[in-house]
């Protein structure tokens, strides 16, 4: 009985093991290596964002108007500077830095990539006007520049004659949830006149296009020639007046926040070359670089849309339109999405008021005086996609096809008002 009753308890001893591994085997979680994703020109496979799946389920239906969708994200906080570093630390002579030019320029290195948002606020996704995170899928990965030198003016109205301010290998991506012409998020900041690039602090900025920098200091002070517009909240900044014009008017490009001057006032400047780095003085909420671009005048209401005038990517173009309801009025303020596949591919928001002919000078954003359009997306790959926009609660959808380095332009709306569409919430 002994032997046995020690046989009984070995058996259950053995059990126990036995399930107890079998337990652990099932349930083992192998180690998981975070891959960052390696650099593709033409990436595959991205598995697409919450926001994304979101909006593609509620595009496919066929009601309208397009959604808001219900997704639970992570509140936006607005990026936050790092402690003060020693100021001199960051003054450096322009004859001292390198000057990289666009085709020898490397692609993001993987530290920066994959989450432009991460990279700048730590707190990704941003939030689209909609609500919506707009987040950097990773399609921006591995991008080369352009090889095409600026000027790009392959159609009678384009003008991509402006580098990005910032090289290839930092973020040259503008933020999606204040684009020119929006008033952001939540619809209580300045109408904005320019676009935001977001950038580590002490990031170089360089000059769009050659030029001589008739104003390099800080905004707001007194000595400003008159008829100006160089605000104190710009912090400092850097104005080039462009040795070329544009239809007998000439192009400034103003270039504000940044930690650091390098430009010297007098000084000619090449496109390319450093003229500061990027910082956050001035009023912002991180720190980037906000860039203008102003015809005419040196004036804050003669700021286009600088979309139109940035080089957009190798590979990739512009859309641009107009959105009106059925008097021909441009519609403020409404989400206007491409997809592509049913996949949304980006999203943006028509200007707030923009300016209408015989218009005195007033805070109005100011379409191009040929194209008229009331929204902007660049940097979207070639190929084929659906443009979709809600008015009145009717739904406007459009095919289109993008070529590199050019603009394609779509109106959507109500064109011929056969009958009274139901108003359904805000345009
Ligand atoms: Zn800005």
């Amino acid at each position: 009985m002994e032997r046995t009753h020690h046989f009984e308890g070995l058996l259950i001893l053995v059990v126990i093991l036995a399930l107890g591994g079998l337990y652990l085997w099932q349930n083992h979680q192998p180690a998981v290596t975070v891959a960052v994703p390696a650099a593709s020109a033409t990436p595959t496979n991205v598995p697409p964002a919450d926001w994304q799946l979101a909006l593609e389920a509620q595009v496919a239906l066929a009601g309208t108007p397009l959604p808001t969708p219900d997704v639970n994200l992570p509140t936006y906080a607005p990026p936050t500077l790092p402690p003060a570093a020693d100021p001199n630390a960051q003054i450096v002579e322009a004859g001292e830095i390198p000057i990289t030019p666009w085709p020898t320029a490397t692609p993001r290195p993987a530290t920066i990539a994959p989450a432009v948002a991460a990279s700048v606020n730590g707190a990704t996704p941003f939030p689209s006007p909609t609500g919506v995170a707009v987040v950097d899928t990773g399609q921006i990965e591995g991008f080369q520049p352009p090889p095409e030198q600026v000027p790009i003016s392959r159609q009678p109205n384009d003008h991509y004659w402006l580098m990005r301010p910032v090289d290839a290998s930092a973020n040259s991506e503008s933020i999606f949830f204040y684009p020119y012409g929006s008033d952001g998020p939540s619809n209580d900041w300045r109408v904005h006149h320019g676009i935001d690039i977001p950038n580590d602090i002490g990031a170089p900025i360089q000059a769009g296009g050659s030029g001589k920098v008739i104003y390099a200091g800080k905004g707001g002070e007194v000595d400003i020639p008159a008829g100006w517009d160089i605000y104190y909240s710009y912090g400092n900044v850097v104005v080039i007046e462009h040795d070329f014009g544009y239809r007998g008017q000439k192009i400034y490009t103003l270039y504000a926040h940044m930690s650091s001057i390098v430009a010297v006032q007098g000084q000619h400047v090449e496109a390319g070359d450093i003229i500061g780095l990027i910082g956050g003085t001035g009023d912002v909420s991180g720190p980037h670089v906000h860039l203008e671009v102003r015809l005419g005048v040196n004036q804050y209401f003669t700021a286009y849309n600088p979309l139109l005038w940035v080089a957009p990517y190798l590979g990739h173009g512009v859309v641009a339109g107009r959105v009106t309801d059925a008097q021909g009025e441009m519609v403020e303020d409404v989400t206007v999405t491409l997809t592509q596949g049913g996949r949304v591919a980006q999203t943006t928001t028509t200007y707030i008021d923009a300016k209408k002919p015989g218009q005195l000078r007033d805070w109005h954003v100011v379409p191009d005086p040929l194209w008229n359009e009331n929204f902007v997306m660049s940097d979207v790959p070639e190929g084929d996609y659906t443009i979709t926009v809600t008015v009145y609660g009717q739904r406007y959808t459009r095919s289109i096809t993008v070529n590199a380095a050019t603009t394609v332009f779509v109106t959507l709306g109500p064109e011929i008002p056969a009958t009274p569409q139901a108003v359904e919430g805000n345009p």
